[in-house]
């Protein structure tokens, strides 16, 4: 019986870890959401709102609320996870660590601009609408059904992979 029961409390205890985390950044932190939602993190961001609508949409949408603000009143019922780190690359490793987000790591997946979820689209159909060099070079395409943009696996895409590598290289060597 108790193993039984310690099985399936570890069973819960994986499906919990591997739940992926959904956050809301303050005003403040725009280049962390980008980096957040290329590897697949719902991110909500507005570059300016106010403090008791960032808490009711954390609260209400279930979202840990991003901010190195100390002095933001925090309401009931929400999460948040406070940053240490001042700048870019160390604030993702800890958040990293924080969040085991390299189980949860889903890169290519989710528009850097609005944070909704990618399209794949043919190449045929992003003909005209991407500079020629791109639609001769790459075959892989996602489109974002909200704002329309147009990814592709270019540059800024490896950069971003690097990145993301780099930091679960750093979180592993801790
Ligand atoms: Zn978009």
């Amino acid at each position: 019986m108790d193993g039984i029961l310690s099985e399936k409390s570890l069973m819960r205890d994986d499906r919990v870890s591997r739940a992926k985390p959904a956050f809301i950044a303050d005003a403040h932190l725009g280049k962390l959401a980008r980096h957040l939602r290329f590897g697949g993190w719902d991110t909500l961001y507005f570059p300016s709102i106010a403090d008791g609508e960032l808490l009711n949409l954390a609260r209400i949408q279930e979202r840990i609320l991003l901010t190195r603000d100390r002095g933001i009143h925090l309401g009931k019922g929400v999460r948040l996870h406070r940053l240490e780190a001042e700048e870019l690359l160390p604030a993702l490793i800890e958040l990293a660590e924080t969040f085991d987000l390299a189980d949860t790591y889903d890169p290519f997946t989710r528009c850097m601009v609005c944070n909704t979820e990618l399209q794949p689209i043919e190449a045929d159909a992003v003909r005209g609408k991407v500079p020629p060099l791109v639609s001769r070079h790459f075959h892989t395409f996602k489109t974002c059904p909200h704002c329309q943009r147009i990814y592709w696996p270019g540059d800024h895409y490896q950069r971003m992979l690097e990145e993301w590598k780099e930091i679960f290289t750093q979180v592993q060597n801790k």
